[in-house]
């Protein structure tokens, strides 16, 4: 390995290097092609070297790259933040940029905090969360984020601990079954609402599909109507965390749209900029600006990079591109056909447990005895097995391991919208062989259903 001064995922690990992007494909130092099954982290959601975008990112680069938002405001971010109000639903129309998902997630707990205090209800400024979740890096949205990997090492930094169950139906946390199970999870809510205190708490944060912990989970018709009311009932502000779900990846705008809701606020990033520039935002609603507006008139939030105009026109290029291309429409209809696939791989494999999710954010889930869907013991190592073999393979998949408790494998699917059916059909057979290739490494190894099991 050459010298490196870069400090990477895993140090002793001789990464490829990227060199080049077209549409869904990535190129390596050897000329390599790969499929970005994975948008890499659920971000390159418009593909690669997108003309529109690179001529957008010139044109602003031209015009001017930086303004501090204390000094001006700037065309792009006006646009942008006007835009993604005719995108989003219901009253959501007022848009705080910062850099990345993590800071999303933590501005919208900070205005979330900051509008009870406004109202004069100080005392409200605990965020409830779920297990099973991911909200972010910095050590706020890490407290919020039921990650039980990524916690790990910083528990006693964690200011609190999510206090609901996710609503993950394949493995249930209450033993039941849906309909029959009348939503125990979402009740499980109120439950931590009367124990804390709701004059305790600011709002409720959730990923509407959970991604990085997980894999593409996702809760039943009515889940988030049933959340929406517990926090009504109880005065707490709902949080999308949209970061992974949003702008069009799961085949609606929103993914709350799915289930008919409309959050207080929402946080949304990697697909806003489909990864050509770091920008995120928090999306706030008129009802909670409202008491801001009346009152000290500034969220006490921002950063040096706030409302960047480079990456605001970028991201606009992105959205208008979005909608020219009709790519919303397309993740839903490209979605229904990979799921098909994916599901005939389900049939095909014995250690694949369950298929699930919307649009194309999918998500496959290995299990070492299908019938009692025991998880393989941690050690096997099954998605990380998967995720390698695939990268040989010239497939890029995103490992989603974890569980509720830290056990268990998934693997997110989630290609560029702009991916078409025959693509799909080789990103599949690359899967296919993947999979193959493991299961049969495992059977070499004595996996003969239960063995394995944790
Ligand atoms: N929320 C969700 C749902 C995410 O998936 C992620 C990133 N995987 C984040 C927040 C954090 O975003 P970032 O890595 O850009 O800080």
């Amino acid at each position: 390995m050459n010298r490196t001064y870069l400090i990477k995922p895993v140090l002793d690990y001789d990464y490829p290097t990227a060199v080049y992007g077209e549409g869904i494909y990535l190129y390596d130092h050897t000329g390599k092609q790969y499929i970005d099954g994975s948008s890499g982290a659920v971000t390159a959601s418009i593909g690669h070297r997108v003309k529109e975008v690179v001529e957008a990112m010139i044109a602003q680069a031209n015009q001017v790259s930086f303004t501090y938002r204390s000094q001006f405001t700037n065309e792009p971010a006006e646009k942008l933040a006007k835009k993604l109000s005719e995108w989003a639903p219901g009253d959501l129309n007022w848009s705080f940029f910062v850099n990345s998902g993590s800071e999303a997630t933590e501005t919208a707990m900070k205005i979330a905090i900051q509008y009870w205090q406004e109202r004069g209800y100080g005392r409200k400024n605990k965020v409830l969360s779920r297990w099973m979740s991911y909200h972010g890096i910095t050590l706020g949205a890490l407290s919020m984020s039921g990650h039980v990997l990524r916690r790990k090492r910083f528990i006693p930094l964690l200011e609190d601990f999510p206090s609901a169950s996710p609503p993950y139906c394949y493995r249930c946390p209450f033993n039941s079954t849906y309909p029959g199970c009348n939503l125990m999870c979402a009740k499980e809510l109120e439950t931590a609402i009367k124990r804390i205190g709701a004059e305790n708490i600011a709002a409720f944060i959730a990923e509407p599909i959970i991604g990085a912990s997980g894999g593409a989970v996702t809760p039943p018709d009515g889940y988030y109507q049933e959340i929406k009311a517990i926090c009504e009932r109880n005065e707490i502000l709902f949080i999308a965390d949209e970061v992974m779900t949003g702008i069009g990846r799961t085949g609606k705008r929103f993914a709350v749209e799915h289930w008919g809701v409309v959050p207080d606020l929402i946080a949304l990033g990697k697909g806003m900029s489909a990864g050509y520039t770091p920008i995120a935002a928090t999306l706030v609603s008129d009802r909670v600006m409202e008491p801001i507006l009346r009152g000290s008139k500034a969220i006490m939030a921002g950063h040096t990079y706030s409302a960047n105009p480079q990456s605001a026109a970028v991201s606009l290029a992105v959205l208008e591109y979005i909608e020219k291309h009709r790519l919303v429409e397309a993740a839903a209809e490209q979605g229904q056909y990979l799921m098909e696939k994916l599901q005939q791989l389900a049939n095909m494999f014995e250690m694949v447990g369950d298929v699930r999710g919307k649009g194309l954010l999918l998500g496959m889930e290995f299990v070492a005895d299908r019938l009692l869907k025991t998880p393989f013991h941690p050690e096997t190592d099954v998605t990380n097995r998967i995720v390698a073999r695939a990268f040989e393979k010239g497939l890029l998949v995103y490992p989603a391991a974890g569980g509720i408790d830290g056990a268990g494998d998934a693997v997110l699917i989630a290609p560029p919208l702009v991916i078409q059916k025959a693509e799909i059909d080789r990103l599949v057979s690359i899967l296919e062989d993947t999979i193959r290739e493991v299961e049969s490494e495992l059977r070499s190894e004595g996996w003969t259903g239960q063995l394995f099991a944790g």
